[in-house]
């Protein structure tokens, strides 16, 4: 039987993650091995956000059904998914929740960028702390503030957020979310 065949089977033909039949494939689930254990069937939507960086929280509300779901490999990528959006309660709630045991949680955390992947760092990758000063390396518009903060910009005495490619900042005097992606550190 083939991966695809056995994925069909085990999850009624539907997406493992959201229970949608659409666009289903298999979704191989890192660190790769090709076999239907270490594989979910996964709609469009679904595996093209387990790749994005950008999550639509609403869709992952699916992981409210899916983390219990009786297969690992669906546990580890609820597990993933969940500790990705874990700046929403809802989702570290869901997180509080759920309980794997020792060899799925190192498996789920084996797909998680290293300690080291996790630092916050510069468009050059070098590493930002709070405190450091930043210069913009583009025009930012700032959502709901109405004013563009300009490239060249220095942004004095950061803070980091829980999430890596986010740094926060005063920009005329208002206190904004900056993408590391658009600054260097001076
Ligand atoms: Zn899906």
């Amino acid at each position: 039987m083939s991966i695809e065949q056995a994925l069909m089977e085990r999850s009624g033909s539907k997406c493992e993650l959201c229970g949608s039949e659409d666009n289903l494939a298999v979704f191989e689930v890192p660190p790769v091995e090709a076999h239907s254990d270490k594989c979910i069937l996964a709609c469009g939507t679904c595996r093209d956000q387990i790749e994005a960086e950008e999550l639509d929280q609403n869709h992952w509300r699916c992981l409210n059904d899916s983390m219990w779901s009786p297969v690992p490999v669906v546990q580890v990528v609820a597990w993933r998914m969940l500790t990705r959006l874990n700046s929403e309660p809802w989702a570290q709630d869901l997180l509080d929740m759920m309980y794997l045991d020792e060899d799925l949680e190192k498996w789920a955390r084996a797909g998680m960028p290293a300690d080291d992947a996790v630092a916050t760092r510069d468009s050059n990758g070098a590493v930002l702390a709070a405190g450091d000063t930043v210069t913009l390396i583009k025009d930012l518009d700032v959502k709901g503030t109405g004013f563009t903060a300009k490239r060249g910009t220095a942004v004095r005495g950061i803070s980091l957020t829980d999430n890596p490619e986010h740094i926060e900042g005063r920009v005329n005097g208002v206190r904004i979310v900056i993408l590391t992606k658009f600054v260097k550190k001076s």
